[in-house]
């Protein structure tokens, strides 16, 4: 578990804590509040805060005075047309805010992702913890030799062995160092111990940092197409994963109206769309008349699920 016992204890009394409010809760996202979901070796997730509801995005959609639902299956229906149309305002009158712990390497990914606010541990202010991301062995893989931004075949025997000894020993060697630079409590009362903001860029970029993380639903939705599909990094899809749970706790009904209409749903090209128009007519369509590249025409077969018929 990546949290101390006084960290939990902190959680437990805080999550012991109610208040009565007239703002709209949500039970299910409630009893997750606070408690972290356990995420690649030492990171977690956890919902520190949330605002609105299914039934916001409804209101919002409706600007309604009172509460604006109809019911369920109605108000379900106009998040599934808001969603279909990308009317994406009225998702973002929900908002939610996480506590994120990461590798540095996925938080780099992470931040590109600007409509949020964010707040890191300061490595300037603090001293990071002595923690690594160290693949489990079926993460382990090789360079993948048709996609560039890609993972292969999972390493073995002894090549995985040498991999797992360099990136752990490389991280506690350069974690031991920014120890020993840094000189807390005076170590050695000869040393002055360098600056905190200089001694971290010696780290490991599979050093865990932490932050919060607060974005609209709209925002959050976009970063989980992204960061939770199959193209993505498998460290940042783990996080995207944990975050779905709570996103599917939370917002039920845009979180089904969003599994159909962005994580479910393909877009053509209007290329791809004459070659689908002309094989609904009967037509045999080969990659060379059509207008698409080869690569284009490959994703075009894989998703309409079609053997490929044209050679290359
Ligand atoms: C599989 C994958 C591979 C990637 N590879 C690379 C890579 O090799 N190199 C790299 O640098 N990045 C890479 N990225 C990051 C990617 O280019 C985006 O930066 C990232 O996905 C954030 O997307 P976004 O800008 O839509 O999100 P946000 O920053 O959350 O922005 C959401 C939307 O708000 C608008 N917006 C926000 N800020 C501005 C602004 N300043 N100006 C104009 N419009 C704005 C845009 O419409 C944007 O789409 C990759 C991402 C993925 C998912």
């Amino acid at each position: 578990m990546p949290l101390t016992d006084a960290q939990l204890a902190e959680i437990e009394s805080h999550r012991g804590q109610t208040a009565p409010t007239r703002r709209p809760t949500v039970p299910a996202l409630e009893a997750m509040l606070f408690e972290a979901i356990p995420v690649l070796d030492h990171g977690f997730v956890r919902v520190i805060d949330y605002m609105g509801d299914d039934a916001a995005i409804v209101q919002a959609a409706r600007v309604s005075y009172g509460r604006g639902t109809r019911k369920v299956s109605e108000d379900a229906g106009l998040i599934r047309y808001l969603m279909r149309h990308r009317h994406s305002t009225p998702f973002e009158m929900c908002e939610i805010k996480y506590h994120v712990k990461l590798p540095i390497f996925v938080a780099r990914q992470w931040i590109r992702h600007r409509t949020a606010n964010v707040n890191e541990i300061s490595a300037r202010y603090s001293i990071l913890d002595r923690e690594f991301y160290l693949p489990s062995p079926e993460h382990l893989a090789a360079q993948s030799s048709i996609n560039r931004q890609g993972r292969g075949d999972v390493l073995e025997g002894d090549e995985a062995t040498q991999v797992m000894d360099m990136l752990r020993d490389d991280a506690m060697r350069t974690y031991d160092n920014y120890a020993w630079m840094l000189n807390e409590g005076d170590a050695d009362p000869n040393r002055q111990g360098l600056a905190r903001e200089l001694a971290r860029m010696n780290l490991t970029l599979n050093t865990y940092t932490q932050w919060y993380w607060k974005a609209d639903l709209h925002n959050l939705l976009s970063f989980l197409s992204l960061r939770a599909d199959p193209h993505a990094q498998y460290e940042i899809r783990a996080y995207a994963a944990a975050m779905l749970k709570s996103v599917e706790a939370w917002v039920p009904a845009a979180y089904e109206a969003f599994q159909e209409y962005r994580v479910g749903a393909v877009t053509f090209s209007a290329g791809m769309l004459d070659v689908v128009r002309r094989m609904l007519a009967g037509e045999a369509v080969e990659q060379t008349d059509s207008r698409l590249s080869k690569r284009e025409w490959a994703e075009l077969m894989d998703t309409i699920g079609k053997a490929q018929s044209s050679p290359g």
